[in-house]
This record gives structure tokens, sequence and C-alpha cells, in this order.
């Protein structure tokens, strides 16, 4: 009985480890300290994650109407 819980303990285990990595996996590209790359606004100076910024050649803005502006 209670080696049958300790297996089954086991097993969970396992599988939220699984879970986790499959979740990571879909989350945008991070810095090795964790946190999220951030890019200035050429525009208004403010700081966005990267996966949220808008690119213009070697530009970044944080909206797609600061893009435009330039
Ligand atoms: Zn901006």
């Amino acid at each position: 009985m209670l080696l049958r819980l300790l297996i089954l303990t086991l097993v969970f285990y396992l599988l939220l480890l699984g879970l986790r990595r499959l979740l990571r996996g879909r989350r945008p590209a991070r810095q090795a300290d964790g946190s999220l790359r951030m890019v200035r606004c050429s525009r208004c100076g403010v700081h966005v994650p990267e996966h949220e910024a808008v690119r213009r050649g070697e530009a970044w803005y944080c909206s797609r109407e600061h893009a435009r502006q330039g």
C-alpha cells in the first residue's frame, strides 16, 4: 500500500516536470538570468519586451503607431 503511494507520487512528480518543460518551451526567449530581453522604443524611449516590440530596420518601437511615426 505504501509502495503504491510512493510510485503514484513519483509518477505525478514526473508528469509535473514534463508539463513544466512543455510550458517553458512555448514561452518567448529569455536571457540566462530568466528575465525578458527588453528593447527601447526609438520614439518615446519606453522599454518593452522584445516579443511585444515592433522592429523597423535596426530600430525598435513600443507599438506599430510609433514604428510608423519613426
Ligand atoms: Zn514608443
